[in-house]
């Protein structure tokens, strides 16, 4: 189906600016006997909210539903005026010795299971979206042998390929030729290609995607997601798909410790502009007693964005490029963006960019050196990561000797430099003693922009020089990534101020404040902190001051020197404030 027919059906919003859905597993929906009394529990849980669309799935862990019962249910939901779709969730039934388990497609079983779930989905609906279930990891004796010589990673890539291709598209297409077949990818991308997904490859075999922007709790839980995240997946997923990314799709699971945090992933979903955001899932928000406070909070949450997210431009951020193919440093641009560094995440290398970030990922492109000279000699900037250095390898002498050693340092108090790395100075304190990898470079070639204090030595945090027309940087980056947290915002600021080119501004904070930056103007800073803190936003060019969406009131700038301008020239403005914890702090600046 064609991505112009399928964006005009989704056009239809249930707010101003977006649509609201819900997504209702086949267990919630196959024992409905009552629709009185089911009517009453959904309008009690959901009737302060604008739902706009629900997708009713027909198979999940070997449960189904009886096509008569799956009719009557899309009958009622339509006749309260909310769109319906179809859906699948192609996972076993839950193992609890082997965590979550895919189906098995080396077997004829499993693949009939999933013909059977697509053609009744054909037949009732239009829409039809795979929930994130739809990795393989079987490693059963019918695959072992037909994986043969093949890592599993080869073998999984080619048998999805294959199952889309012969089983998902081509039941459906027979039966129903206008149907959108989406897939909902998980949020867990840096191990796609391990378990069979490719976001490339699926995207272009799929009518259409969706983002999973479930972030859940970063440090108490098994995936390690910086909340950034649910922004990031957003701006990645379809960006070498125009308009293919339908809607970003959240849970309420390991989000009970904090009640702002599950807030926080529907906030970020909607700042990366999603046009529809999808709950996950019925039954949890209805009826379980654990997740009771959170449809309340939920409806006051889509009427407060929705008075400003239509002010809200493009969303500006380091192009940073991300390969279908590329793993490592794993949610590096999470953590950089859990740091107030505003990121644009594409699939394409971003040839357009002022300002390129490449980390270990981005090292899976065999052709990078050619893209990343094309960059610099046009005058445009590319920061790397220590990660990407050594992904590189030799390759990375082309722009400077920098090279990643096997030596650490162990380091927590640091220094910045006012003049290009000709001199340092300061001694500011990390919030804790980390472990950096040590980076070997020649002085007066590189220069140290800013580093961390070792005895009678220093090691370099950002290296920068120039190449071509344009400036190469390197940010090390902590063995534990979470580490970055730990530098003094004076060395956040020196990373900041990398992708003010970009960017156009830099926040001076300490991590954990975030930045969303739009080509209109309009930012919003949101705080993960748990504490009010006095920041500031150093903006380039002439500013004001800015105007505060939330509150009306107008905050003045300073006229000051950046840290990285011209000796002594008043070349940028900052703007003084508080960040208070979880609270979106939406600005207009006014130049
Ligand atoms: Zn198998």
């Amino acid at each position: 189906m064609s991505l112009p027919a399928i964006k005009r059906r989704y056009e239809k919003k249930s707010y101003r600016n977006f649509n609201l859905a819900i997504y209702c597993p086949v267990q919630n929906i196959s024992q409905i006997d009552d629709f009185d009394a089911f009517n009453e529990k959904f309008d009690a849980a959901f009737g302060d909210m604008k739902i706009g669309r629900v997708y009713l799935e027909d198979f999940r862990g070997f449960a189904t539903i009886s096509k008569e019962r799956l009719l009557q249910v899309k009958t009622y939901f339509e006749q309260k005026g909310i769109d319906t779709a179809g859906g699948i969730t192609t996972c076993a039934a839950n193992n609890p010795e082997f965590g979550f388990a895919s189906l098995c497609y080396s077997s004829e079983e499993g693949q009939e299971m999933l013909r059977q779930a697509v053609k009744m989905n054909a037949e009732v609906f239009d829409e039809l979206i795979f929930d994130d279930f739809y990795f393989i990891n079987c490693r059963c004796p019918k695959c072992i042998e037909k994986k043969g010589d093949r890592t599993w990673k080869e073998f999984r890539l080619e048998q999805k390929q294959w199952v889309t291709r012969e089983i998902v598209m081509k039941t459906a297409k027979e039966i129903n030729p206008d149907m959108n077949v989406i897939v909902k990818f998980p949020q867990w991308y840096e191990d796609f290609n391990e378990t069979g997904y490719d976001l490339s490859v699926d995207t272009a075999m799929f009518d259409s995607i969706y983002t999973g922007t479930e972030t859940r709790n970063p440090t108490y839980a098994q995936q390690h997601l910086p909340k950034y995240l649910s922004y990031n997946t957003m701006r990645l997923y379809g960006s070498d798909k125009k308009d293919s990314n339908l809607g970003g799709w959240f849970d309420p699971y390991e989000c009970t410790y904090n009640l702002t945090s599950y807030l926080e992933q529907a906030y970020l979903t909607l700042f990366a502009k999603a046009r529809e955001a999808t709950l996950f899932c019925l039954s949890s928000l209805m009826e379980d007693p654990q997740y009771r406070l959170f449809p309340g909070a939920l409806a006051k949450l889509f009427e407060e964005v929705d008075e400003y997210l239509g002010l809200l431009g493009n969303p500006v951020g380091a192009g940073a490029y991300h390969p279908s193919n590329g793993r490592g440093e794993n949610n590096i641009h999470s953590y950089l963006g859990q740091c107030g560094v505003p990121m644009e995440m594409t699939l394409v290398y971003p040839e357009n960019s002022k300002t390129v970030f490449l980390a270990e990922s981005a090292a899976a492109d065999k052709d990078i050196v050619a893209k990343m000279k094309k960059t610099l000699l046009c005058g445009n900037d590319v920061v790397v990561t220590s990660g990407f250095v050594k992904a590189l390898g030799e390759a990375f002498e082309e722009f400077g000797h920098v090279v990643y050693t096997e030596k650490k340092a162990f380091v927590d108090s640091y220094c910045t430099s006012a003049n290009h790395g000709v001199n340092i100075h300061g001694k500011y304190a990390g919030t804790r003693k980390i472990i950096i990898p040590q980076l070997d470079y020649c002085t007066n070639d590189v220069w140290e922009i800013a580093g961390a204090y070792g005895n009678d030595n220093n090691f370099p945090i950002v290296l920068s020089w120039s190449y071509g027309a344009g400036v190469i940087s390197v940010i090390t980056i902590p063995d534990d990534m979470g580490d970055l947290y730990s530098y003094p915002r004076e060395v956040l600021l020196a990373i900041r101020s990398l992708f003010v080119k970009e960017v156009g501004m830099a926040l001076d904070a300490p991590a954990g404040v975030q930045l969303f930056v739009y080509d209109n103007d309009y930012l919003i800073v949101r705080s993960d902190l748990p504490y009010e803190e006095q920041i500031s936003l150093v903006v380039e060019g002439e500013a004001k001051g800015m105007d505060s969406i939330n509150t009306r009131h107008f905050l003045s700038a300073a006229m000051e020197r950046q840290s990285q301008g011209e000796n002594g020239k008043k070349n940028g403005a900052a703007i003084a404030f508080a960040a208070a914890p979880g609270v979106n702090q939406v600005y207009k600046l006014n130049r």
